[in-house]
């Protein structure tokens, strides 16, 4: 049986890991088209030269390479992730999804295994959205969702846009992306897995994601002399907004989810009124129906606490990624080859969005989940066992053998 080679994966992964790394124990920092980034990638299109790919590059900086297939017209059946990182982030979360698509060709490669159709490794741009919105903004254009203008012109807190990035770090290309397949292995970032014993969690659907980013705006007054009833405190409101957005979640039930990430008052002074307060609202929802009316309740409590405190305000809404199922089809491929592989599995949703959100519009798709210790992601802590990185390796090279179709099986199979 042909296998992949788990002590490379280790030493790739741990080596992107040592990218953007902080102080002990703070985790790596990657955000988009940063220099850790830029190195990021440097490092990985190294990789992908090496294992003798043909390197494609487009207009919003998503890197692919492409493996000959003997049918040299058919679209790649593509795996991969991302490698932009939040602040202090673990080792695995996108870097993974990438760098097991690495893998996976090594291992062809070493093993001398043609397949019929191409086969394709791929790093989207932005997946975090922790530096410029929307989040999975390569995938999305990649899909076809988010034009090229709106994509290059988003401004990261310091006023760089996207275009500038790209531009100092020499990522932008002209290739079209395409594939005839999307896969993506991913830690789960969730506790289920880890807590119910499984190997492997393969993703039925990812919930709809909303995001807007917003600003209260009242009167600047001194703290002492202003009688409450004169006040306009955008702060104020703010707090009751992040209060009513957790009760409206619960209202709604089904899982809903919101979140108030980000809260800025100014000027910020222990003896003033804050003037102005701009916060971020994250909400989140499986079900396609309760998604849409839930953005609408969101929007109008934006503006009825406006109007009960006397604020006026403004609301943009940045992100809208609406639910999706993955097709059965794909679903059932996974199953079957993680039945056949002996791992466990079972089915669940994912809470978090994945660039396989907006690869499902452009071709069939489909995600495997690996075991998160403890659920933990998106910090220092997030970790997986190796031996679980080793089977979501081992699921995701053979649902691409399958899509792909085996030539010459090389040897070892
Ligand atoms: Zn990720």
């Amino acid at each position: 049986m042909i296998a992949i080679n788990s002590e490379r994966l280790k030493r790739s992964l741990e080596e992107m890991g040592e990218i953007g790394l902080n102080d002990p124990g703070a985790g790596r920092t990657r955000l988009t088209l940063s220099q850790e980034d830029r190195e990021g990638r440097n490092l990985f299109v190294r990789w992908l030269e090496e294992a003798g790919l043909q390197v494609c590059l487009d207009p919003v900086g998503n890197i692919w390479g492409i493996r000959q297939g003997r049918d040299m017209k058919a679209k790649p059946v593509m795996a991969g992730s991302h490698l932009d990182t939040v602040k202090n982030a673990g080792m695995f979360d996108g870097a993974l999804g990438v760098l097991a698509a690495l893998e996976v060709i090594r291992t062809l490669n070493d093993h001398g295994i043609r397949t019929e159709k191409p086969l394709a490794v791929a790093a989207f741009t932005n997946e975090e959205g922790a530096r410029f919105q929307p989040d999975m903004m390569g995938s999305m254009f990649a899909a076809g969702l988010l034009d090229l203008e709106r994509a290059l012109g988003s401004m990261d807190d310091d006023h760089v846009t996207v275009g500038m990035a790209l531009e100092e770090t020499g990522y932008s290309g002209n290739d079209r992306l395409e594939a005839s397949a999307y896969l993506e292995l991913h830690v789960e970032q969730g506790p289920v897995l880890h807590r119910e014993g499984m190997d492997i969690g393969i993703v039925q659907g990812i919930q709809g994601i909303a995001w807007w980013y917003g600003t209260y705006k009242g009167e600047a007054n001194h703290a002492g002399t202003t009688p409450l009833e004169y006040r306009k405190d955008s702060l104020l409101a703010a707090a009751e907004l992040c209060c009513e957005l957790r009760k409206l979640a619960e209202e709604l039930g089904n899982d809903t989810r919101s979140t108030v990430g980000r809260l800025h008052p100014l000027p910020d002074v222990v003896n003033v009124i804050p003037a102005e307060t701009w916060f971020t609202i994250d909400f989140r929802q499986y079900d396609k129906k309760l998604f849409e009316s839930g953005k609408e309740k969101v929007e109008s409590l934006v503006a009825k606490i406006a109007e009960k405190h006397g604020l006026d305000f403004q609301l943009e809404q940045r992100v809208d990624a609406l639910p999706i199922r993955f097709p059965l089809s794909m679903v059932h491929l996974v199953e079957r080859v993680a039945r056949k592989s002996g791992c466990s599995y079972m089915n669940l949703p994912s809470g978090a969005g994945h660039d396989a959100q907006f690869m499902h519009r452009l071709c069939p798709t489909a995600m495997i989940f690996v075991p998160s210790i403890g659920g933990r992601s998106h910090c220092p802590e997030e970790s997986t066992d190796w031996k679980d990185v080793d089977r979501g390796a081992d699921v995701l090279l053979k649902s691409m053998l399958e899509l792909a179709g085996l030539v010459y099986e090389g040897t070892g199979v």
